[in-house]
C-alpha cells in the first residue's frame, strides 16, 4: 500500500482539525468517574457529535450511517482526535469498536438496520457478557444455558466481568445451545436487551473505587431467537470474530495516547538505564503503528489477519511496561490515588488480562500462527498428591 497522503487525506486532516478546534472549547466538563449518569451523557453526546459532523463509523459501510472512508483517513482520525485530547469512546466501546463490526460482518439485515445506526448516533450503548466465573481463558467451557422455546430461547446462567453492564442497553451475550455438542461447537451469540425480565445487574467494585465492571445473573430470560446472530451452534466463530476486532482495532486510539504519555515522561528521564527502557517501550509503540497501518487496511477489506492476534499482546505489554516506568521514575512517594499517573498505572496493570490474558495470547500465536504443537491439559495428580 502507498503509505504517503493525498491531498484528499491532507483536506481531511485540515478539515478535522478545524472542527476540532470549535468544537472542543464548546465541550462540557467532564464527568467525574463515578457519576455514571453524567458519563453515560458525555460519551453519548460525543459520539453524536461525530456523527453529525461526519466523523462516526469511519470504516463502516455507508448504508448503515457510516462513512466508508479510507484506511489512511481512519488513522487520520485516530492521531488527531487524540493528539487534540478529544474525548475517548468511553461507554461506547463495546458498541462502537467490537459489537457493531460483529453485526456487520455477522449480523442479518434486520440486525444490522435495528442496531448500527443508532450506535453510531450515540443512542445505544452496548456491554460484553461472555466471561463466566468459571470461563474466562477457558471461554468455550462456558455453562449459561438457551433452551429453545418457540421463538424463544430461555437463558438462565451468570456472567461476571461485563464491562458497562449497569449501563448497557444491549449485551454481546454467549449462551450454550447444545449441551451434548462437543464445547466449541454448542454456544450460540445472541444480542441481549439488557432491560428483559430475569436480568439482575450487580457492579462489582474495584480496586480504583470504580464500578465499572458487573455480575450479571440471567434468570429464565426470554431472548427472541430472531436475535440470534449467526446460525444456532455456530456462535463460537461469531465469537472470533467479535475478539478479532477487541484485540485487534479496539485498543488502537489508547495506542497514540501511549505514545503522548511516553512522550510527557522523556524530559523526567535521566539515568542511562531508564532512558534505555523508555527507547525500547517508544520503539515497541512506533512498530505497533506500523503494525496499526497494516491492521486497519486489512479491516478495511474485511480481513482480520494475523497482526490483530499480535497487536493487543504487544501493546498491552509495553503500554504495562511504560506504567511500570513512570511510577519509578516520577517516584510513587509524590502521589496520592487520585493522581492519573496512578490511576493509569492501575488501569494498564489490567490490559494484560483485558480481551484474553498474555499467555492465552501466547498460546494462540503459537498454536494458530506458527503452528507449534497444540498446548497438553494438566496431566491429572496421582490419587494421594496434595492439591497443587
Ligand atoms: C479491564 C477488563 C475488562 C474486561 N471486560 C470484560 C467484558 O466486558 N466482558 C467480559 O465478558 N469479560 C470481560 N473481562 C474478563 C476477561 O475477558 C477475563 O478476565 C480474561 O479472559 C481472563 O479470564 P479469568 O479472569 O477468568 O482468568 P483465568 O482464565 O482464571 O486465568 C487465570 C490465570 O491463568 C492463566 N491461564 C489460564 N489458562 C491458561 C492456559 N491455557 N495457558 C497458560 N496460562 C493460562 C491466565 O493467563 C491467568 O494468568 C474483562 C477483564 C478485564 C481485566
Amino acid at each position: 500500500m502507498d503509505l504517503r497522503l493525498s491531498e484528499s487525506d491532507e483536506a481531511f486532516r485540515a478539515g478535522l482539525r478545524d472542527w476540532l478546534a470549535r468544537t472542543l472549547p464548546a465541550l462540557p466538563e467532564a464527568p467525574t468517574r463515578d457519576d455514571w449518569p453524567a458519563r453515560v451523557r458525555f460519551d453519548t453526546d460525543w459520539q453524536r457529535r461525530l456523527f453529525d459532523a461526519g466523523y462516526a463509523g469511519l470504516s463502516w459501510p455507508t448504508a448503515y450511517g457510516g462513512q466508508d472512508a479510507a484506511p489512511s483517513e481512519q488513522l487520520l482520525f485516530l492521531e488527531e482526535t487524540t493528539r487534540a485530547e478529544a474525548p475517548y469512546v468511553g461507554v461506547n466501546f463495546v458498541g462502537t469498536l467490537h459489537a457493531g463490526p460483529t453485526l456487520i460482518a455477522e449480523g442479518d439485515e434486520d440486525q444490522k438496520a435495528a442496531h448500527l445506526p443508532r450506535i453510531l448516533r450515540g443512542e445505544e450503548v452496548w456491554c460484553q457478557c461472555f466471561s463466566e466465573p468459571e470461563a474466562g481463558s477457558d471461554l468455550a467451557g462456558l455453562r449459561t444455558r438457551a433452551v429453545r422455546d418457540g421463538d424463544h430461547y430461555v437463558v438462565t446462567g451468570q456472567k461476571i466481568w461485563c464491562s458497562f453492564g449497569h449501563v448497557g442497553e444491549y449485551g454481546e451475550l454467549l449462551v450454550r445451545t447444545d449441551p451434548d455438542a462437543p464445547k466449541h461447537r454448542g454456544i450460540s451469540w445472541l444480542i441481549l436487551p439488557m432491560d428483559l425480565p430475569g436480568i439482575e445487574v450487580r457492579p462489582i467494585e474495584t480496586l480504583l473505587g470504580s464500578s465499572e465492571f458487573c455480575e450479571v445473573f440471567l434468570d429464565e430470560v426470554r431472548v427472541p431467537v430472531a436475535n440470534r446472530v449467526g446460525a444456532e451452534h455456530d456462535g463460537w466463530r461469531v465469537t472470533n470474530v467479535t475478539l478479532s476486532f477487541e484485540r485487534g482495532t479496539a485498543f488502537v486510539s489508547e495506542m497514540v495516547d501511549a505514545r503522548r504519555l511516553a512522550e510527557e515522561l522523556r524530559p523526567h528521564v535521566t539515568s542511562t538505564a531508564e532512558r534505555r527502557e523508555l527507547g525500547h517501550v517508544l520503539a515497541a509503540l512506533d512498530a505497533l503503528w506500523a503494525l496499526t497501518i497494516r491492521n486497519v487496511s486489512q479491516a478495511s477489506r474485511g480481513v482480520a489477519g494475523p497482526g490483530a492476534l499480535m497487536f493487543k499482546l504487544a501493546y498491552s505489554e509495553a503500554r504495562d511496561r511504560l506504567g511500570e516506568l513512570t511510577m519509578r521514575v516520577l517516584g510513587r512517594g509524590g502521589f496520592d490515588v487520585h493522581d492519573y499517573r496512578v490511576e493509569e498505572r492501575l488501569r494498564t496493570l489490567s490490559l494484560p488480562i483485558a480481551a484474553g490474558t498474555s499467555q492465552v495470547q501466547r498460546n494462540i500465536i503459537g498454536e494458530r500462527l506458527l503452528g507449534l504443537p497444540r498446548e497438553q491439559p494438566w496431566p491429572a495428580a496421582p490419587s494421594g498428591s496434595p492439591a497443587r
